[in-house]
């Protein structure tokens, strides 16, 4: 293919990409907003938008228990084996959400999977698209619930939950169309899946800064969670002398400060902590503070330099509680370990970047997303693309329609190279 007609091709995919996004952004539960909660009637009609693209595509589309488009492409090699690569993400939204996280990685999956078939390449394995439809956990108190189904780790508490109003996420799926009972038996058979893979929008500001369109995620970060408690005194404002006080929010201020820090030093292993939520008892503006909570989220690209982050913060808080004769108390209520994508994906993801001319960055990723639901199934990878400053769950959430073009063809060149691989070993 020479230059010119590769450039028209990116330009294609990119603008179908375009108009892919643009359509599902119409489909919203508030005017002048992309709001679209799982199950709702908004997903309903976004996953037949979905359906009828992957029909037109040339997939074999149906729908699964818990609200989850499927689309088929069989292999298309006579002697190819009975395994399926999964590529997927989801057409759930947050609440007045950005038009890209998610959607784009399922109008990827869609576009990919036609232009292989189209352009006549051959697959010894079958390649299914899906398009999850809860990811977000905003409707329901759910967490990646539609791969969770995938990955058969669904347990029947899991569709107890409720929504705001009440309604059982059992009877909402009900409702949809769904299959509670079939829900809990979704699980793929591990043997027949080779992997799953998706392409989201990054969400953060690295690639921006690098100068490039599309990265290599290594990681889905792994993170602890805490609300720790600082204890002091209170007293008179006017009557207590500074060198007799023990001032909860001195050593929380400390505290913080000495977290941003050690946070910063271990920036190699993508260790970053953020302190979200504070509040400070009794909090009047003449009585010295006594007891101070604040969140503590700490995430890192692997898990080592997490437990070593925590163990330098909470020796920092002992020594800042002695010093301002305080008691500070770290209670963790949360820990989620670090999901690696697999080196082979990884891998593969380079050799198909190459091929496109891309020096092929690797980065973590911050946030959730499916692949940790799916790791417990099968091996992942994840390919990112650059979002404008970095902003996501937000309206102003925006992708360069060329990034677009070259992600969708990234993503064609990294199942044509994993499927050379699979050839070389069969
Ligand atoms: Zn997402």
């Amino acid at each position: 293919m020479t230059q010119a007609a590769g450039a028209d091709r990116l330009r294609h995919l990119g603008v179908r990409s375009e108009e892919m996004i643009e359509a599902l952004a119409r489909i919203s539960a508030d005017e002048g907003q992309i709001t679209r909660l799982y199950l709702s009637p908004e997903h309903r009609r976004a996953a037949t938008l979905v359906a009828d693209w992957m029909g037109d595509a040339g997939l074999t589309v149906r729908e699964d228990a818990l609200g989850t488009v499927c689309g088929v492409l069989p292999a298309s090699e006579p002697d190819a084996g009975n395994k399926t690569l999964l590529v997927g993400s989801h057409i759930d939204t947050v609440i007045n959400a950005g038009a890209y996280d998610g959607t784009f990685g399922v109008v990827a999956g869609i576009l990919a999977a036609q232009e292989i078939k189209a352009r006549g390449i051959k697959l010894p394995f079958t390649l299914e698209i899906l398009a999850f439809g809860d990811e977000e956990g905003v409707r329901f108190p759910s967490t990646l619930l539609s791969s969770s189904g995938v990955a058969g780790t669904v347990t029947p508490a899991d569709l107890e939950v409720t929504d705001a109003s009440g309604v059982r996420l059992a009877d909402a799926l009900t409702a949809f169309g769904g299959q509670p009972e079939a829900a809990l038996h979704l699980g793929r058979d591990r043997d027949s899946v080779l992997g799953y893979l998706e392409v989201h929008i990054e969400q953060g500001p690295v690639l921006e800064a690098e100068g490039l369109g599309v990265g290599v995620v290594t990681s889905i970060a792994g993170a602890n969670r805490y609300s720790v408690t600082v204890s002091g005194m209170a007293g008179h404002a006017g009557t207590v002398p500074m060198h007799l006080r023990s001032d909860a929010l001195v050593g929380a201020a400390e505290l913080i400060c000495a977290i941003h820090r050690i946070a910063g030093q271990a920036s190699d292993h993508g260790v970053v902590a953020t302190v979200g939520e504070l509040s400070v008892s009794p909090g009047a503006v003449n009585v010295i503070p006594q007891d101070v909570v604040f969140s503590l989220d700490l995430r890192a690209a692997t898990d080592e330099p997490r437990h070593e982050a925590a163990r330098a913060i909470e020796k920092a808080g002992a020594e800042i509680a002695s010093r301002h004769g305080l008691t500070i108390n770290f209670n963790q209520y949360h820990e989620v370990v670090t999901c690696l994508c697999a080196d082979r994906f990884q891998d593969a993801a380079e050799t198909a970047l190459r091929t496109l001319g891309v020096r092929p960055l690797r980065l973590m990723s911050g946030a959730g997303h499916d692949g940790q639901a799916m790791a417990k199934l099968t091996d992942i990878g994840m390919l990112f693309v650059r979002c404008e400053g970095g902003i996501s769950h937000n309206p102003l959430e925006n992708v360069d329609r060329d990034d677009m073009g070259l992600a969708v063809e990234a993503l064609i060149r990294w199942i044509e190279t994993i499927a050379e691989e699979e050839r070389a070993v069969s």
